[in-house]
């Protein structure tokens, strides 16, 4: 220990929380002994939570302060950098200097609404998502006095003990005091790609960060192996809190349709002043109309061809399907994977844990020609191993078959609590119940038997080893792992009374068949004895000396719910893999189980490995059930069925599989197993690891594209229309049918109340049941152009027919215009009902009794007309007048003759074109 590094050498042994952590943020902690900083940061055994809490009070939360991009400010700055509203100000300048006060007024009024709206909105969408954010905070394995914990990051504080494991973050600076094989990459540090390897002697001399070995940094990445380690600085006192201070973590709502739709409406808006530029001058030059009146004319139109609404209600969309996602526990992560989850066609799951309970239990043991049953519920202890229905023996064979379950065992379980609290792998878990109930003393041979060196398991090799010593020294290592690869290691196998037997393969494999075919996960423990002194253990020991000491079977029962989730996808078109490192006999029945389509033919990853591209491409679609595959497996398999033009979802844990999750179309880690690495490389998390809350997701996906697609459907034909009118009227030499007010009444105000009902819409009852939208097809082609080409006619004709028609019968242009704006807006509510339905029939009972939020704006709606027509503020503002009883039945009659037509079409359309378009 360099000793003049110790700021206040004497004065540590008081406990003083007020100054501890401080103190803990500022010492060059890699130059230290690891055992002296526990001594310095007065943590020589684990905090206690009050202890963590007292200092958490002091220290802060260990979280770097978020970007403040997004202040009130920025957030309004944003609504009024915005094109439309340049013109509505030009506008209100002009009409202002023109001395046309009321018109002035009431453009001011709606930029202010419209800022006001768009302000609002976007504050909702992003509470939203930092309510996500919140859900997805980072998490720590940490050692307290209790025993270990998953706790929140945040509430780390100097001293505490942390775990890391591949795929983990490093979650604040750290001092490492146990690591095996542990390499963590720095890159966000230190630029250095390569992956550091660590170890906890001391460094001796202040060296660069990239040097400093005996530390790990917080925000680095583990990629292999383990370690432990005491926290010495948190929060902003971190090396990447002092080089960045800030959190970079923008997410904003965006996705490829919107963007294409923020791309149509620049084009847009471009030739609407172009279009606007030229009929001011042809009109000054050519037409005789005063100047007030073409340049209103002109304000209206560039009022009515930009959607102004659009992006605020497909915004909010967005927002409201990423929180139903959430309280579907999942998590969306990068927005755009809202639209490809819609279109999702093959979802490659993990077995254990996702259509799985993973809640497994040991129901069988095979030792020597014995075969044991164990009963019992779960982590349940109560329950007994049982041979032929009665207590089993308590051989020597038995008892060193439990000492290898409880040894070889990275799990805790807390037997304070029934049943157990456990910590860790469930499997491992089970396994020490299992011991408990072989009458095997898990505690006490946890203390006569520490363990020296281990193996950690690994997807990859497939098994785990421990070397264990006893305190006169004699070592053992046990292992356990997939039974092949035990099998592969062992020569001899353990009688039951203890001796050795050479190794009966060809039956070892037949039992392991027999266990597997039942769905059992089969798991086979060995050991070698090693001379006295051994203290290291590597993968080469194994070859030989490692005696079989049996077999166990265990149980994971598929999960309820994901067997109705694989029905609701077949239904909807998409088909399901499972992927798993487990035996493909295994595999195979949990496959039959949970009612996958192909269950029949599994294909391993030893299969896999041999085939060329193009036949995997053919067998992926085919094969639905994948076994003892490695992570690389998963890539090759997205890659396989993206060429089939699929749009795969795969789901993921560990480090391994990132490249896989970031290859997929939409890439699902684990909330609950799942490593920081997997989470970081995938779009979508799920907080309950459940197949199921993937079904519910991709239901919410393709109901929030429909809803985008209704909202885009809604909006352009109201421009479509309304602009069409005033070019005609301008072309033809007619007076306006509706005044540049009255359209900025109708854009900003009915059609946006209408509008936004659609952001609400539940998902259709057939949501589920058609097949996925292709991947290749774009929103704004096909049916979705003609729609709004249709629609726009129809409004185009309504606005014109019941101008005419009241000119004709009353002769009054302001009593014509104030039919012809609810005409309009009759049609629109009409309109809205057919397009909740675009390919099904709209006059259903369903259909027409609505959703409450339908049902309040239509009511909205009419009462805004109401005083729009008979309220003489508004005659004074819009220049409106009162319409007659048959004027009123005349706009009904209009929207009723719309969504008639609209549903004679949909009709008709699905005789000649049967296949759906989504
Ligand atoms: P899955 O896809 O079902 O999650 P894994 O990749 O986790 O499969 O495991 C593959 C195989 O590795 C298992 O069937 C089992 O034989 C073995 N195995 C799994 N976990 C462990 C462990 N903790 N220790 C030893 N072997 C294990
Ligand atoms: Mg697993």
């Amino acid at each position: 220990m360099n000793s003049s590094f110790n700021l206040d050498s004497g004065q540590n042994s008081s406990r003083d929380f007020d100054t501890l952590p401080e103190q803990a943020q500022i010492q060059c902690w890699h130059t230290w002994d690891a055992s002296d900083v526990r001594e310095q940061l007065e943590a020589t055994t684990p905090l206690s939570a009050e202890e963590a809490a007292a200092r958490l009070a002091v220290s802060g939360p260990n979280r770097l302060p978020e970007g403040r991009s997004s202040g009130p400010l920025a957030r309004l700055g944003r609504q009024l950098r915005n094109f439309l509203i340049y013109i509505l100000l030009a506008a209100v300048a002009i009409t202002g200097v023109l001395g046309h006060w009321v018109d002035a007024g009431v453009i001011m009024a709606v930029v202010v609404i419209q800022t006001l709206v768009g302000f609002i909105q976007e504050g909702k969408a992003e509470q939203a998502l930092s309510a996500i954010r919140h859900m997805l905070a980072p998490k720590a394995r940490v050692v307290r006095a209790d025993g270990q914990h998953n706790v929140d990051a945040a509430d780390l504080v100097p001293g505490d003990t942390v775990l890391l494991e591949p795929g983990d973050r490093v979650p604040a600076d750290i001092r490492l005091e146990k690591c095996h094989n542990l390499k963590i990459e720095e890159a966000i540090l230190t630029g250095e790609s390569e992956a550091v390897e660590k170890s906890p002697e001391p460094v001796d001399k202040e060296v660069v960060l990239g040097d400093q070995t005996g530390m790990a940094f917080s925000g680095t990445m583990v990629s292999t192996g383990t370690g432990r380690g005491v926290v010495v600085r948190t929060g902003t006192a971190t090396e990447i809190g002092r080089i960045s201070g800030l959190l970079a973590r923008t997410t904003t709502l965006k996705t490829p349709l919107l963007e294409q739709m923020d791309r149509f409406a620049r084009l847009l808006s471009i030739i609407v002043i172009v279009a606007g530029v030229a009929i001011f001058s042809g009109g000054l030059i050519f037409s005789g109309l005063p100047f007030r009146e073409l340049f209103m004319a002109v304000v209206g139109l560039t009022v009515a061809a930009i959607p102004e609404g659009l992006p605020a209600i497909l915004t909010i969309t967005l927002a409201i399907g990423v929180r139903q996602m959430a309280r579907r526990q999942a998590v969306v992560r990068r927005m755009p994977v809202i639209e490809s989850l819609g279109a999702v066609s093959v979802i490659c799951s993990d077995k254990t844990g996702t259509l799985t309970r993973n809640e497994m239990m040991v129901t069988t043991a095979v030792l020597g020609q014995r075969r044991l049953d164990v009963t019992g519920e779960g982590y349940e202890l109560e329950g007994m191993v049982r041979q032929d229905n009665q207590p089993a023996d308590a051989t020597k064979a038995l008892e060193e078959l439990a000492r290898a379950a409880a040894l070889c065992n990275d799990a805790h379980l807390d037997f304070r609590s029934a049943p157990p609290r456990i910590q860790g792998d469930p499997m491992e878990a089970a396994l020490k119940v299992f011991a408990h109930k072989a009458s095997f003393d898990i505690e006490t041979s946890a203390r006569e038997w520490p363990r020296q060196d281990e193996i950690p398991f690994d997807t990859q090799s497939r098994f785990m080893a421990t070397l264990n010593h006893d305190h006169h020294g004699h070592g053992v290592v046990y292992v356990k792992g997939a039974p092949e690869r035990i099998l592969d290691m062992c020569g001899a196998e353990l009688t039951a009374n203890g001796d050795n037997a050479a190794l009966d393969r060809t039956r070892w494999n037949q039992v392991i068949a027999d266990l597997a075919s039942e769905g059992l996960r089969v798991l086979a423990l060995a050991r070698k004895p090693v001379p006295r002194g051994t203290t290291d253990l590597a993968v080469e020991d194994l070859d030989t000396g490692v005696e079989l000491l049996g077999l166990v079977g265990l149980l994971d029962p598929p999960r309820q719910e994901a067997i109705r989730a694989i029905s609701d996808c077949h239904d909807a078109g998409i088909r399901v893999k499972m992927i798993t490192g487990d035996h493909a006999l295994t595999a195979g029945a949990i496959a039959r189980k949970l009612g996958l389509r192909n269950s029949e033919r599994v294909l391993t990853g030893k299969e896999l490995d041999d085939l060329s591209t193009e036949a995997l491409q053919q067998l992926a679609t085919e094969v639905d059930v994948f076994a003892r595959t490695s992570p690389e497996h998963k890539l090759r398999l997205v890659e396989a069925l993206q060429a089939q033009h699929g749009v795969v979802a795969m789901t993921g844990d560990g480090v391994n599989d990132a490249p896989a999750l970031k290859r997929a179309d939409v890439g699902i880690a684990m909330g609950v197993k799942g490593s920081e690495a997997a989470r970081e490389a995938s779009s979508v998390v799920l907080l309950d690891d459940n197949f199921a809350s993937i079904a519910a997701a991709v239901r919410e996906g393709r109901t929030v594209y429909n809803n985008l697609k209704k909202g885009i459907a809604f909006m352009l034909p109201i421009n479509g229309g309304e602009s069409i009118s005033l070019i005609t009227a301008l072309l033809l030499g007619l007076a306006l049918p509706i005044s540049a007010l009255q359209i900025l009444w109708v854009n900003m105000v009915s059609s946006v109340v209408l509008a936004m009902t659609l952001a609400f819409e539940p998902p259709e009852p057939d949501v589920m049941k058609r097949p996925p939208r292709p991947r290749e097809q774009s929103l704004l082609q096909g049916f979705l152009v003609w729609r709004v080409f249709l629609v726009s006619l129809l409004f185009l004709t309504g606005i014109f027919a019941a101008w005419f028609w009241a000119m004709h019968h009353h002769g009054d242009q302001s009593m014509a215009r104030t039919l012809a704006v609810n005409t309009l807006v009759a049609m629109e509510v009409f309109y809205l009902f057919a397009v909740r339905y675009l390919d099904t029939a709209s006059i259903t009972l369903r259909g027409v009794l609505g959703t409450p939020v339908v049902l309040g704006a239509v009511a909205t709606v009419v009462a805004l007309q109401l005083l729009f027509t008979y309220l003489p503020w508004f005659h004074d503002t819009f220049e409106t007048s009162a319409l007659s009883l048959d004027m009123l039945i005349f706009a009904c009659l209009a929207g009723v003759t719309v969504l008639v037509l609209l549903e004679i079409e949909t009709w008709v359309r699905r005789r000649i074109w049967p296949a759906r378009l989504n």
